[in-house]
Formats: structure tokens, C-alpha cells, sequence
């Protein structure tokens, strides 16, 4: 499985899946999850709104999945990260959630390549290093038969040095 950094916006990846960090309305947000909905068209909300109909609320540390609508990726997965709260113990364990279950979503729809944005490090507050950090290790103790490449999307310049560093 490859692992690789990219410095951008994640509605422009042409990936197999990319990853929203959403909230648990899945009604769409700010951020990143407002991008998404932005460019992807209405489908994607559309998806979300009959998901929350047959569910309820996705909560934090897991994922479901809709189309990607406009986008150049096939398929959206929502996951909820934690608002960081400084319970570290459980914000940790939480992230980690939200990695493996996109990565296990993904793998059940035989995704080959899946793209993450810094899930929980915009408007949830959570300590990027140490995000950055659950998120490389999560994904690389990940076993995959279908998942050839993991790509983290870094929207800002704190991130991106942060994943630089962590994947060297
Ligand atoms: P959260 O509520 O999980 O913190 P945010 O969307 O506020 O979600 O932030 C998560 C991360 O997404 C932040 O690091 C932010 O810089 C980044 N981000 C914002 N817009 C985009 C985008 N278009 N593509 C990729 N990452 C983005």
C-alpha cells in the first residue's frame, strides 16, 4: 500500500474515494465538507438526506457513503471526527475510528485509491501533529486486499510540513 502527500483541495483529487470530514447531521458544514458539497452538486446531499432518514445521525468515528455527484472521485465517505475536547484518550480513540471505518467502507466498495483530508484539525480543534500522527499510523497498520494507495490531502502549510515530516 502507498502512502502519499498532496498539497490542496481534495474535491480536486481523482481518487477512488475521497474522505469528508463531516459532521453527524451529514447535512453538510464549513470547511472542508463545504467544499465538498460546493463542487459535488446536490446529489451528494440528496444521498446524505436519505441515509439520515434510514439511520439517523452518523455518529463520531463512523463512516457511510454516497455518491461523489461532479466530482472526479466515485465516491464520498462521511465520517464524523471528534471535537476535540481534551480528553485525549478518547479523542484519539475516536480518530482512529474514523480512519478505519472509511478504510473498511472503502475497501467493502473494492476502492483501490482513497484520499483524507486532516480530519478533526479545522473548526473540531484537534492538535494537528498529534492528528497527523493517529492518522499515518492508523492507515499504515490498516491490511488492505484492495487498497493500493493512500493519498493525505493537506489544505494548509502547518499540516503539510506536519505529513512531510511524519512520512519521511
Ligand atoms: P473538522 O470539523 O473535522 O475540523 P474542517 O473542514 O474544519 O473539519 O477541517 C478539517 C481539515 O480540512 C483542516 O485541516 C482544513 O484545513 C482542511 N480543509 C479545508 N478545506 C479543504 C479542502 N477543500 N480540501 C482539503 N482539505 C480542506
Amino acid at each position: 500500500m502507498k502512502v502519499e502527500l498532496i498539497k490542496g483541495d481534495i474535491t480536486k483529487i481523482q481518487a477512488d474515494a475521497i474522505v469528508n470530514a463531516a459532521n453527524s447531521s451529514l447535512l453538510g458544514g464549513g470547511g472542508v465538507d463545504g467544499a465538498i458539497h460546493r463542487a459535488g452538486g446536490k446529489q451528494i446531499l440528496d444521498e446524505c438526506i436519505v441515509i439520515r432518514n434510514k439511520q439517523g445521525k452518523c455518529n463520531t468515528g463512523e463512516a457511510v457513503v454516497t455518491t461523489a455527484g461532479n466530482l472526479p472521485a466515485k465516491y464520498v465517505i462521511h465520517t464524523v471526527g471528534p471535537v476535540w475536547n481534551g480528553d485525549e484518550k478518547e479523542c484519539v480513540s475516536l480518530l482512529e475510528n474514523c480512519y478505519n471505518n472509511s478504510l473498511k467502507l472503502a475497501e467493502s466498495l473494492g476502492v483501490k485509491t482513497i484520499a483524507f483530508p486532516n480530519i478533526s484539525t479545522g473548526v473540531y480543534r484537534f492538535p494537528k501533529e498529534l492528528a497527523g500522527k493517529i492518522a499515518v499510523e492508523t492507515v499504515k497498520n490498516f491490511r488492505s486486499d484492495s487498497i493500493e494507495k493512500i493519498i493525505f490531502v493537506c489544505f494548509d502549510d502547518e499540516n503539510e510540513a506536519i505529513y512531510k515530516r511524519l512520512l519521511a
